[in-house]
């Protein structure tokens, strides 16, 4: 499954089955997406490939840890390694892939204009256990 971000530059592959998403609408991913929510994936690094385009992302990142990854030619947020065994995958990127979401996190701090989807899983702030979440995103691996 290829991903790319809108001019293209940066470009990558998720390799094995397609891996579930869940929307995150914490303040960080409103303001970094610019709407109420975050569509994204996690997967281990081992199934994620870099193609093109590396020399063009650009990282800004918070006091806090976070950090938003973007292509310094058109703007899109691209796939960050975090833990340095996870990536973090923003899934609008992705071409013609059919994922399942499967949660919704941070709806504290939802916006009220925003109607979230009914998923299987709901979290008032951001899972406690990576490892158990990412485990659950990709629980469709072989
Ligand atoms: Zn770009
Ligand atoms: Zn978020």
């Amino acid at each position: 499954m290829n991903g790319s971000c809108i001019c293209g530059s940066v470009t990558f592959e998720i390799t094995g089955a397609i891996p579930a998403l869940y929307h995150c609408y914490c303040t960080l991913c409103q303001k970094q997406g610019g709407s109420a929510s975050n569509a994204a994936t996690i997967v281990y690094s081992d199934r994620f490939q870099w193609k093109t385009g590396q020399a063009k992302i650009k990282k800004w990142q918070k006091d806090t840890g976070f950090s938003s990854h973007f292509c310094i030619n058109c703007g899109s947020p691209v796939p960050n390694v975090f833990k340095s065994r996870y990536v973090w995958i923003p899934f609008g990127l992705m071409d013609r892939a059919n994922p399942v979401a499967k949660a919704n996190l941070w709806l504290n701090s939802k916006p009220v204009w925003a109607a979230p989807l009914d998923l299987e899983r709901n979290y008032d702030s951001a899972p406690e256990d990576i490892k158990e979440f990412v485990q659950y995103l990709n629980a469709s691996e072989p």
